[in-house]
């Protein structure tokens, strides 16, 4: 039972139900049992599963009574969500799809990746890791795979949800080494076993030809490069002069530097280094850059650490504006869902304020469509991708 007036976000459909907003337990469900969430004086508002060891106590599953939550349903959200990405053009297997994108698809918890014939699951709610075997079950009939890898679940989240799951192939045969997927034409090998994330950043997808549409002639920075997406699309795609691509993890840079020459990019160079240490020096050097790519990783991990956040965006973003040449491009994302549009919006009009050059939006992107974001959960939109002119 919910405390009252505390039932009006699960009427809207959002799908987790804090420890906070709970009045009374009726009887003792175990932790993954499937639970009904009812008004404080008994009305059925949504029926979800219970993990009493996560601040989120209920995750929602569904939103009328009649709605059971046994593996019929999952295998059936399984299937249109796949469904989905093949009427977004995403389900060519020489390629790479978000096949489940937890709330997005009603499947809060769960995120599957597809790169070729191997799917790689995340999983981030206890009642879904129960599950794991039907799940499993569900993806096999709906893609066939070679293979389902468990993989890197991000450790704090674990915690949060008292959740143990090592990474482990659960599923067929692991592939032998990188698996090799098209995106837009572009090869990229993937470390499915060793990569970031789930492997590739599978969000950026539409994003990296955006930049790449601005780049022709110019000379490019793709700061925060991972495996070089950004950087390729405007090598090989974008028609860019000389493209120079940073990353302070070596693993990564080796992967992009594989990618380099597996697409014949002999303009792309790479480098291993800290951004900020080299964006630094790249300035003091007195470099110039027609555009500049900034992706770096999530600075706010919560609200609390917002200020330092914005900060750091504003400081890097600062830097890249100074290297711009006039009418340069700046491609600068964000992908911490504790900054909002709005405030990373206002980062730039103190970028424009502080360099005194005018900055243009030219286009706001978010994260691609197998990425979908359910409107009664924008907790998923964490996405944000500007391109702008730098007068
Ligand atoms: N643009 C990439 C994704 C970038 S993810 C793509 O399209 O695939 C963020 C990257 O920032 C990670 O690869 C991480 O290794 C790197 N990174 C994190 N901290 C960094 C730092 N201080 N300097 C440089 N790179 C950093």
């Amino acid at each position: 039972l919910l405390k009252p007036k505390r039932a009006r976000p699960f009427f809207g459909r959002h799908p987790w139900v804090l420890d906070s907003a709970v009045l009374r337990v009726e009887g003792t469900p175990r932790d993954g049992d499937v639970v009904d969430l009812a008004t404080h004086d008994g009305h059925f508002v949504a029926r979800g599963l219970w993990n009493s060891a996560s601040k989120l106590r209920v995750r929602l599953y569904a939103f009328d009574p009649a709605t059971r939550l046994d593996a019929a349903l999952f295998r059936s959200r399984i299937e249109a969500a796949v469904a989905l990405r093949k009427t977004l053009g995403l389900d060519d297997r020489a390629g790479a799809a978000r096949l489940v994108n937890s709330e997005g698809d009603d499947l809060s918890g769960l995120i599957v990746d597809r790169y070729g014939d191997w799917l790689s699951v995340q999983v981030t709610a206890l009642a879904i890791a129960n599950r794991l075997e039907a799940v499993c079950d569900a993806l096999e009939a709906a893609v066939a795979p070679r293979g389902i890898l468990l993989r890197g679940a991000e450790r704090g989240l674990s915690q949060l949800e008292g959740l143990h799951l090592p990474d482990r192939l659960v599923r067929g045969t692991a592939p032998a080494g990188p698996v090799f997927v098209t995106e837009h034409g572009l090869k990229f090998g993937i470390d499915l076993a060793e990569g970031q994330k789930t492997g590739f950043y599978l969000d950026q997808r539409d994003n990296r030809q955006a930049a790449a549409r601005h780049a022709r002639g110019r000379r490019v920075l793709d700061m925060f490069c991972y495996s070089g997406g950004f950087a390729l699309a405007c090598a090989v795609q974008g028609g860019a002069g000389r493209v120079l691509a940073v990353d302070s993890s070596a693993k990564a840079t080796a992967l992009a530097k594989a990618n380099a020459d597996l697409n014949g990019a002999a303009n792309l160079a790479v480098e291993t280094a800290d951004a900020f240490e080299r964006l630094d020096a790249l300035k003091a050097a007195g470099e110039r850059f027609g555009m500049v790519v900034l992706d770096p990783p999530k600075f706010a991990r919560s609200r609390a650490s917002l200020e330092e956040a914005m900060r750091a965006y504003h400081r890097i973003n600062r830097l890249a504006v100074d290297m711009l040449e006039p009418g340069g491009i700046l491609v600068t994302n964000s992908c911490s869902g504790a900054v909002s549009r709005d405030d990373f919006l206002m980062m730039l009009a103190g970028v424009a304020q502080r360099s005194g050059r005018t900055i243009q939006l030219l286009e706001c992107r978010g994260a691609a469509p197998d990425h979908p974001v359910s409107a009664s959960c924008l907790d998923g939109e964490y996405l944000k991708c500007v391109i702008a002119r730098v007068a």
